[in-house]
């Protein structure tokens, strides 16, 4: 069924309908690829609505890649840090928007934001065995040794025993390594590198699932997945 314009955009950006009116009036929404004119329009409910030409996210829930800078905190909202969520621009930016598991302060790459309670869930329980890929840059070169104690499965300086996962040690200077867990305790790349005896001094996230992070996407900047983008999650 046909919903108004107004409305539509309304339920995906945080714009009053004051504001809406202002952005259609100067010529800078687009809906299938034709300037809007009017807020009262009747929209298909999957019409392609783009503000300033980035385009809204389709259907009932907002799913973002971000590349994740330094520096930025992985939570909402915060009294004192920048969030990641401080990052989205205000067009793709809901209220209800949150990332998908935290990553460090200090760490870069691929962080999903969504509204989706339920998605959010699934992506992050061990349960689903999900990959997350990490690339991980150390303070001392690894044993060989290390790859069949991460196969087996890290246990923390805490005893707390971690689910089998993939260590590579690369090639190349100063060293490095890429990790694969399948589930995501509080600081876990560096306390499973810590735990075979080196540290950690710059972590980045590459891959969540088969999707990886854009490599057009600069530090700082976010967009829309499409559909078969979080069907690759
Ligand atoms: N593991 C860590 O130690 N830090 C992160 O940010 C993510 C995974």
């Amino acid at each position: 069924m046909p919903v108004r314009l107004d409305k539509l955009i309304s339920s995906k950006t945080p714009f009053s309908r004051t504001q809406i009116k202002a952005l259609i009036r100067d010529g800078r929404v687009c809906v299938d690829g034709c300037t809007a004119v009017r807020p009262e329009e009747q929209v298909s409910p999957d019409a392609e609505v783009a503000v300033d030409g980035r385009l809204l996210p389709a259907g009932e829930h907002c799913y973002l890649m971000l590349h994740k800078p330094a520096g930025v905190l992985s939570a909402a909202r915060d009294a004192h840090c920048r969030t990641v969520v401080d990052l989205v621009p205000e067009e793709l930016r809901r209220k209800t928007l949150f990332p998908v598991g935290r990553l460090d302060r200090d760490t870069t790459g691929l962080l999903i934001l969504t509204d989706d309670g339920d998605f959010a869930h699934r992506v992050i329980s061990p349960k689903s065995r999900i990959p997350k890929v990490y690339l991980a840059q150390l303070d001392r070169p690894l044993e060989d040794s290390a790859v069949r104690v991460f196969a087996e499965g890290v246990i923390l300086a805490d005893g707390t025993a971690c689910l089998p996962a993939k260590l590579e040690l690369l090639e190349g200077a100063p060293p490095h390594v890429r990790v694969t867990v399948f589930e995501g305790k509080y600081h876990q790349i560096k306390r499973m590198l810590g735990a075979v005896g080196a540290g950690v001094t710059a972590l980045h996230r590459e891959r969540i699932g088969e999707l990886s992070l854009d490599p057009d996407l600069p530090p700082g900047a976010c967009r829309t997945l499409d559909l078969e983008e979080i069907g690759k999650i």
